[in-house]
């Protein structure tokens, strides 16, 4: 007889639903033979990286045979004196997700549980049920004392209890484009008891311009139970190379390193990221053209009548006050990939990344067509 084979993976593992990236544009010329399409489905930066980028690739040809440097000194410490830290503070990751998953990995079990927020990004739950942790979701603002689909701080401090080992707060969060203040989150990192890690996602953080938003990783020294993650996959525009990194005091980052696969980022990646680093013009330019863009995509939605959740990020959430499905599959025919969110606790919207003017208007006219 055969063995039932989805038995025998681990319990947490059985009721996992798989991440949903958004349509890769080859995806969508393969399935609906659609040509010159544009994708603003997983808040890539749509002008790419900074062309030192790809010198700093190109060099790394020669090197191909080799393991990357397993300890990333050179990056490390290009983010050391950036973020004025001590090397020993910083975990590289293929990708923020992998920092992620170091934590779920080194601090739960099936015993513990992490608290996170509904409408959250969809990692922690993912990274959380694959150990057989207990998820702990926290509801949302609803709008009446604090942005609503926001993260409650206070409710999530609340849901704290003996058996939690972790927090993910998302600052800003994906896909809601909603953010904690300074004094809220640090009110927040202090009340938490010094046996839970507070993970502070930062993903978006480059793009942020608010005075109040809270530049967590300058209290990683006060904090032994902080961990800060930022990726390389937004305003660097590396998202294909999976590079990001996490800042916490040297006894976390001797945990995660514990868990952590040798080689786990590539050489090209680290090269790129160094290099990335350095052109502070290109990352300014960047965020210039996402607050372009986002205002543009606001007006644009806004006209047409939409309600849309007001967004810090390279993204906005929008309510297609239809059936969301079809309005994907209508703008897909139109050649526009968005993201569907109704795996999100956010059955009516959308979300669309900031894309270059042309892109917006591109989507924007599509959404009219679609709504009309
Ligand atoms: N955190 C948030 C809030 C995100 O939206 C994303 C990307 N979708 C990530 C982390 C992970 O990004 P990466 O693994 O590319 O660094």
């Amino acid at each position: 007889m055969e063995a039932d084979l989805l038995e025998l993976a681990a319990p947490g593992v059985q009721g996992l639903q798989p991440y949903a990236p958004g349509k890769p544009l080859s995806e969508l010329e393969r399935e609906y033979g659609i040509r010159n399409a544009v994708k603003l489905a997983s808040n890539e930066n749509p002008l790419g990286p900074s062309s030192a980028v790809i010198d700093a690739l190109r060099g790394e040809f020669d090197e191909l045979a080799r393991y990357p440097d397993g300890n990333g000194f050179e990056l490390k410490a290009e983010l050391a004196s950036m973020l004025g830290m001590h090397t020993d503070c910083i975990t590289l990751g293929n990708g923020s997700n992998d920092v992620l998953e170091l934590v779920a990995r080194a601090f739960l079990t099936p015993q513990t549980s992490a608290v996170f927020s509904a409408h959250a990004f969809a990692v922690y739950p993912i990274v959380t049920q694959a150990i057989g942790a207990h998820g702990r979701v926290v509801p949302a603002h609803d709008g009446s004392s604090g942005p609503r689909f926001g993260h409650d701080l206070e409710a999530m401090a609340k849901a704290i209890t003996g058996d939690t080992r972790v927090v993910f707060i998302a600052n800003p969060n994906n896909p809601t484009g909603t953010w904690v203040d300074r004094g809220s989150l640090r009110r927040f990192v202090e009340s938490v008891p010094a046996s839970v890690v507070v993970v502070v996602d930062e993903a978006y953080f480059e793009y942020v311009d608010k005075a109040d938003y809270p530049n967590a990783m300058r209290w990683v020294n006060e904090i032994p139970n902080l961990l800060v993650t930022r990726t390389f996959s937004k305003a660097y525009g590396l998202a294909s190379l999976r590079i990001g990194y996490g800042v916490s005091q040297p006894v976390i980052a001797d945990i995660l390193n514990r868990v952590r696969q040798p080689f786990n980022v590539n050489s090209f990646s680290q090269a790129a990221a160094v290099a990335a680093l350095r052109d502070k013009a290109h990352l300014a330019e960047s965020v210039r053209i996402n607050r372009e863009g986002m205002d543009q995509l606001q007006k644009g939605i806004q006209t047409l009548g939409l309600d849309y959740i007001p967004s810090v990020g390279n993204f906005i959430s929008f309510d297609v006050g239809r059936d969301p499905e079809a309005a994907y599959e209508a703008l897909l025919r139109n050649g526009v990939i968005v993201r569907p969110v109704a795996n999100y606790g956010l059955p009516g919207y959308l979300r669309v990344s900031v894309g270059l003017p042309e892109e917006n208007q591109r989507f924007l006219k599509a959404l009219e067509q679609v709504l009309s």
